[in-house]
């Protein structure tokens, strides 16, 4: 008889667990408590708009890339799926001149000098950073500390991959993007750093964005995020594996005669909307801040302290603009200052902008708002924004 593996939360690591414990011979149910499966990565309709709410660009998309096989193995790829790589990905206006950003970075260093040939030192800099950072191949690798049966061996090429790039980190890792902005003499080049989304993570992080887009690594699958979650729960389905939707998990049954300390034994099941659900092993994929709910004890545990450690709780809150207007012949990824400011929850956003989805008929914009104390979000950076009409929907 087959062993049971129940998996708690049917997002894109519950629906991969899923899929490779059935490719290892196991019987297996995913619990979502949502309606549907995809978990943060999603979108959804409303007054004819589609609003995408997870994929401006698939981590690992293209061929070679670590992540590439695990989308392939999950279905989330596949050659039925086209992938984009928009040049440029990302146009910024300037009082009406473009400062473009392309994949390609020779074509970026070529249109950077031409618009500001007094930059010109800075703006190699700039390029050969992203090319450094552009050699980053991340592997996947096991959570530091937790217990596996086999350890994950790191490749040899990481390492050297990582030294230039431990180069750069160290020297941009504190620098904010402002006093990065103010390096360059081109008011518009300094305003495209302060306005693109990521750069308030720190400038390191801009770079390593950038390098991901440089060496081909963050294509937009056709679709977004509906399909591609599609595609995944197919396979699981075909491999034969169970979901139940509307089944919020509520504890992880620890048959507490084979552990030897409190809050240690070996998983039994899980109490799911008031139904108990056994099984061999159980997969947790809910967030740390969920798994302290779901164990009557937690054994202590230092990957578990350190992921808590890492983990910052943080609320988003999503407000999504309709706009009527057919934005297809407007750049992939298009940012640019509002004329006036705009206010919501008590935050001002001087930008806005289109991400990188396939815009043609009428367009959804949103942007997100993160309710922390830090000013993730000031006047001075832009709308964490998302938008399309991925699906082309008229
Ligand atoms: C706004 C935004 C934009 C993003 N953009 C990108 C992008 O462009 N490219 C990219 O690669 N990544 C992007 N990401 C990151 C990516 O979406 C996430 O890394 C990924 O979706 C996380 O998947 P997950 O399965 O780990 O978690 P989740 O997606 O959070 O899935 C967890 C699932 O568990 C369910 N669940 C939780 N608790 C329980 C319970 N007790 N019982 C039953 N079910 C439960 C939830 O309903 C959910 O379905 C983005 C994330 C956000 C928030």
């Amino acid at each position: 008889m087959k062993k049971k593996v129940i998996v708690i939360g049917g997002g894109i690591a519950g629906l991969s667990a899923g899929i490779y414990a059935l490719r290892c011979g196991f019987e297996v149910t995913i619990l979502e408590k949502h309606t549907m499966a995809g978990g943060h990565c999603t979108a959804w309709k409303r007054g004819g708009y589609l609003f995408e709410g997870g994929m401006h660009w698939l981590a690992g998309s293209g061929e070679g890339e670590a992540l590439h096989s695990l989308w392939r193995t999950i279905g989330g790829l596949d050659d039925s799926v086209t992938v984009h790589y928009p040049e440029p990905f990302a146009e910024f206006d300037f009082q009406g001149t473009p400062i473009r950003l392309y994949r390609n970075v020779d074509a970026t260093e070529q249109h950077l000098l031409k618009l500001s040939p007094a930059d010109t030192r800075e703006i190699k800099k700039f390029c050969n950073n992203i090319r450094k950072l552009s050699k980053l191949n991340m592997p996947i690798t096991d959570l530091k500390g937790l217990h596996v049966t086999q350890k994950r061996r790191l490749p040899l090429f990481f390492f050297f991959s990582m030294l230039p790039v431990m180069r750069v980190m160290r020297e941009y890792s504190k620098m904010s993007r402002e006093e990065y902005a103010s390096r360059f003499s081109h008011e518009g080049i300094a305003e495209l750093i302060r306005s693109i989304p990521g750069a308030e993570q720190g400038i390191a992080m801009l770079f390593l964005t950038l390098g991901f887009m440089a060496r081909g690594a963050a294509g937009f699958p056709e679709g977004g995020s509906l399909p591609f979650v599609q595609r995944v729960v197919n396979t699981f389905k075909a491999l034969g594996g169970k979901i139940h939707y509307e089944t919020c998990a509520s504890q992880v049954l620890v048959d507490k005669a084979s552990g030897e300390k409190a809050g240690v034994g070996k998983a039994s099941g899980v109490l799911a909307a008031g139904k108990r659900f056994l099984a061999d092993a159980v997969i947790v994929t809910a967030d740390t801040m969920a798994m302290e709910h779901l164990f009557e004890a937690l054994p202590p545990s230092p990957w578990f302290e350190r992921m808590k450690k890492l983990t910052e709780p943080t609320m988003v809150t999503f407000v999504s603009l309709g706009i009527k207007a057919d934005l297809k012949n407007y750049p992939k990824f298009y940012l640019f200052r509002l004329k006036k400011p705009m206010e919501v929850l008590e935050r001002r956003y001087a930008y806005l902008g289109l991400p990188p989805a396939l815009l043609s008929g009428r367009a959804a914009v949103q942007y997100l708002c993160r309710d922390t104390g830090t000013p993730f979000i000031s006047e001075r950076s832009p709308p964490f924004f998302i938008s399309n009409n991925a699906l082309q929907h008229q």
